[in-house]
C-alpha cells in the first residue's frame, strides 16, 4: 500500500478552499506509520546526523520515530512560550500576520549535523523559520525532511535554493 494512499484529503480546513492533507489517517496504520519511518531511515542511512529537531506538532511524531530508529537525539522546535528553558526565537511572515518558532538554547551544539523534520512542506516559511533556528546555535542544518510536499507551493523551490536540501516520500497538487 503506497504511502499516499493512506492520507487523508479533508477539504476546506482550516478555512474554505484549502485541502488539508490529515496524515493522522497514515499513523494509525501500523505498516503506513512504519512504512514512512523505515523509508526516511533508509535515506539518511548513510549520512551523518547528530540530532534530529522536530517541529511542532507533527513534525514531533514523525522525528521522534526516525530518531529512534536512526539512534540520534531528539528536539522540539516549538510555537511561542511552549518551551520551560532558555529558548532563542525566530519570527516568520505567514500568508496572513506572523508566527514565531522557539528551541531551547541548549538542545543544539557548535558544529552539529542536524536533520529538521516536519509532515508536510507548503511554502516553506515555517522550515525556513526552523532552520534559522538551529542556525542561530551553531548547527548545521544537513537536511529537510517530509512525509508531503506541496510542490505547487514552492517551498521545497526555495529550500533547495537556500541549500537546505529538502527530501519528502510523496507529493500533493
Ligand atoms: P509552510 O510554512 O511550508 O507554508 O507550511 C507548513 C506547515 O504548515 C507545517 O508545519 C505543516 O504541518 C502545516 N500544514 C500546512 N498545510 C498542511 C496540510 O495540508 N496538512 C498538514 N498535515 N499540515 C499542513
Amino acid at each position: 500500500m503506497p504511502i499516499k494512499s493512506l492520507i487523508r484529503t479533508i477539504p476546506h480546513y482550516p478555512k474554505q478552499g484549502i485541502q488539508f492533507r490529515d496524515i493522522t489517517t497514515l499513523l494509525k496504520d501500523p505498516i503506513g506509520f512504519r512504512m514512512v519511518v523505515d523509508a526516511l531511515a533508509h535515506h539518511y542511512a548513510h549520512q551523518k546526523i547528530d540530532k534530529i529537531a522536530g517541529i511542532e506538532a507533527r513534525g514531533f511524531i514523525i522525528g521522534a520515530a526516525l530518531a529512534y530508529k536512526l539512534g540520534v537525539g531528539f528536539v522540539p522546535i516549538r510555537k511561542s512560550g511552549k518551551l520551560p528553558a532558555e529558548t532563542v526565537g525566530h519570527d516568520y511572515a505567514l500568508e496572513y500576520g506572523a508566527d514565531r518558532v522557539e528551541i531551547h538554547t541548549d538542545a543544539i551544539a557548535h558544529g552539529e549535523q542536524v536533520l529538521l523534520v516536519d509532515d508536510l512542506i507548503a511554502t516553506g516559511g515555517t522550515a525556513e523559520a526552523a532552520a534559522a533556528l538551529i542556525q542561530k546555535l551553531g548547527g548545521v542544518v544537513m537536511g529537510c525532511t517530509f512525509v508531503i510536499d506541496l510542490p505547487d507551493l514552492g517551498g521545497s523551490k526555495r529550500l533547495v535554493e537556500n541549500g537546505l536540501k529538502p527530501f519528502s516520500l510523496c507529493e500533493f497538487e
